[in-house]
């Protein structure tokens, strides 16, 4: 049996299959697509800010809906008749001589030359009854991107992981107005909590009963022990971030010690012919530098591919 044969079905070879169609794997798209490239897209479209309302930081299109800038995306990709793009989930991923078959949930096998994963995290939120009603609405993990929205109004930081201190000072920049809940005896020195008083940001050990919220929006924090406490929105720090797709490690790309994939320069992993880029490898990148990743990614997946041939 030839490859691209199997039982007499024809498998369809790609110069390059991309796997997640978030801002990372369309900006590859984009320019692989530029670079007269055949492209396939597959994407479960599952995207990880798919939770909130807004998302902020993007020059051109700060404050956009997350549906709306990966319509615009898909539609510029779109115009490029030789990037396809396929609504459906890579199951598996097998290399052979010279070229990787993919397998989707759809029965579908694809070839190609070169593989690029973007397919992003998955976050599992602290267990606090009403967190995940709020989560993305009025409680963040990122006050980069969201902190402006909530500046100087009553806000929580909930988190106890060795990087809270750095943490809630990071949020103390949006507003003074501040409470750190630990939910639990809290992860901090002696000195970090004298610190953080000496900044007028309260400590609340006691456990979280439950986040008081209506409609998304956040309310007040229950305690264990009675106490309600207002707040207007909160930072949630020390997120469990795992990986959406497991295929790459399976293939022989490591992860490191916080879950991410390892790379080296353009999101080239140590599997050749196998780029990683966007949150996958720095487990949250922000659209700007996922999408940014994708452009360098592309670049340097279309030379490997003119040297090849040269
Ligand atoms: C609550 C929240 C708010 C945020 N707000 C902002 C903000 O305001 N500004 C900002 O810059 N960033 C924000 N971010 C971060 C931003 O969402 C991510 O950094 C960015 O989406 C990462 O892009 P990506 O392309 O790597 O992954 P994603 O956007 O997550 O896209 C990955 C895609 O791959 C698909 N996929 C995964 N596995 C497979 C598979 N096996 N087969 C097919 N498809 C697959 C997924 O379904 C998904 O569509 C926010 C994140 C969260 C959680």
């Amino acid at each position: 049996m030839e490859r691209g044969q199997q039982m007499n079905i024809k498998i369809e070879f790609y110069d390059v299959v991309i796997v997640g169609g978030g801002p990372a794997g369309l900006s590859a798209a984009l320019v692989l697509g530029r670079s007269k490239r055949k492209i396939l897209l597959i994407d479960e479209n599952k995207p990880r800010h798919a939770v909130t309302a807004e998302s902020h930081g993007f020059l051109t299109r700060d404050g956009i809906k997350p549906k709306e800038f990966k319509k615009i995306a898909k539609d510029q990709v779109s115009t490029y008749k030789n990037v396809k793009h396929k609504n459906d989930c890579v199951i598996n991923v097998v290399k052979s001589e010279g070229f990787f078959e993919t397998e989707t949930l759809k029965g579908a096998k694809y070839h190609s030359r070169k593989i690029l994963f973007a397919t992003g995290i998955i976050d599992q939120l602290p267990r606090i009854i009403g967190l995940s009603e709020v989560y993305g609405r009025s409680a963040f993990p990122c006050p980069y991107c969201d902190g402006w929205e909530v500046k100087d109004q009553p806000l929580a930081v909930i988190g106890n992981s060795e990087r809270i201190f750095e943490y809630t000072r990071s949020v103390h920049n949006w507003s003074p107005n501040l409470i750190l809940f630990t939910n639990g005896s809290a992860n901090l020195s002696l000195e970090n909590k004298r610190d953080l008083v000496r900044h007028n940001i309260k400590v609340k050990e006691t456990k979280i009963k439950q986040i008081i919220s209506n409609n998304g929006m956040l309310k007040r924090i229950q305690l264990e022990n009675g106490t309600i406490i207002s707040r207007a929105a909160a930072f949630i720090e020390g997120i469990k971030e795992t990986q959406s797709c497991k295929i790459p490690e399976k293939l022989g790309c490591k992860i490191d010690g916080n879950g991410a994939y390892i790379t080296k320069q353009n999101g080239l992993s140590e599997v050749p012919g196998l780029y990683i880029i966007g949150d996958a490898k720095n487990l949250f990148s922000g659209l700007i530098k996922s999408a940014s990743e994708g452009y360098c990614a592309g670049v340097s997946i279309n030379s490997e591919i003119i040297r090849e041939d040269w």
